[in-house]
């Protein structure tokens, strides 16, 4: 069976975290990225994990990058979801830009990656896709509907998927991270992110690392009997 793995938004924070742990564990990797090219030279330079540059909020594009990924390493069996972004904004001065943006790439970009793959891994009887919600689209966020409003779609795409995957070998999974020490989060002033930490049980951000290991975690060929799982990962902040 072929071990490629592909992340999204693999380049950078939890992304690049995810796709050296699953090189670590032994898959070829592929991480595409959006348009921070010095970051994801450097991080290809450093890991010596290559790099393919598309959006995945076009679909056309998915599709093309999908194909050359398979043409250089061969069929993806895992697929990690986890670019995302954020454009905050309390609801009355959201604008349809902010909301689109951030559903077009939080959950349409989940739809645009599992599809063009879908068939291939239905083909192959074995496929594993783990897409990165969090913890605000469990709970809902002030100042974020679009982010929660994508990151809990992306919580019923799995639900829904994993039971049209799970006789045909594909599990399909979501993790759901608190807060995680990624550039994003430490260049909140000191002050907020204290009080962030202070409502967090464990008392810590979370690391990178420790989403990337419940990835690799849902992507062994050992964890076939988790399908529709919501994993959430959150130092106990909040539990479903
Ligand atoms: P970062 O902002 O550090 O990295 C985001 C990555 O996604 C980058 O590699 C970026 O590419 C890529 N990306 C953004 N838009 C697109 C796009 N349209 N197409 C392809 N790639 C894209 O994010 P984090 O590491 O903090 O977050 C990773 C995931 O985890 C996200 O889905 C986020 O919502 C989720 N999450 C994060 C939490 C946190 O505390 N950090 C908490 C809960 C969930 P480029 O480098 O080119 O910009």
């Amino acid at each position: 069976m072929s071990k490629v793995a592909l992340v999204t938004g693999g380049s950078r924070g939890i992304g690049a975290a995810i796709s050296i742990a699953l090189k670590e564990a032994g898959y070829s990797v592929a991480a595409n990225y959006a348009g921070n090219d010095e970051a994801a030279q450097k991080f290809k330079a450093e890991t010596g994990i290559p790099v393919y540059k598309w959006s995945v909020a076009d679909y056309d594009a998915c599709e093309a990058g999908i194909k050359q990924v398979e043409a250089d390493l061969g069929p993806v069996s895992v697929l990690v979801n986890n670019a995302g972004i954020t454009r905050d904004s309390m609801f009355h001065k959201m604008t349809r830009e902010q909301w689109k943006e951030v559903i077009d790439t939080n959950l349409n970009g989940a739809f645009n990656m599992t599809h063009p793959l879908w068939s291939g891994m239905r083909d192959r009887k074995f496929g594993r896709v783990i897409t990165i919600s969090s913890i605000n689209g469990q709970k809902g966020q002030a100042g974020q509907a679009n982010y929660s409003a994508s990151k809990a779609g992306d919580i019923g795409f799995t639900k829904a998927l994993a039971q049209e995957g799970a006789r045909a070998g594909i599990t399909v999974n979501v993790i759901c991270p608190g807060y995680i020490a990624t550039e994003m989060v430490m260049a909140v002033p000191e002050k907020v992110r204290e009080s962030i930490i202070a409502q967090i049980p464990v008392s810590r951000l979370g690391e990178p690392e420790e989403i990337a290991r419940c990835v690799v975690f849902l992507a062994s060929e050992q964890s076939g009997f988790i399908t529709g799982a919501t994993l959430s990962a959150n130092g106990g902040q909040y539990f479903v």
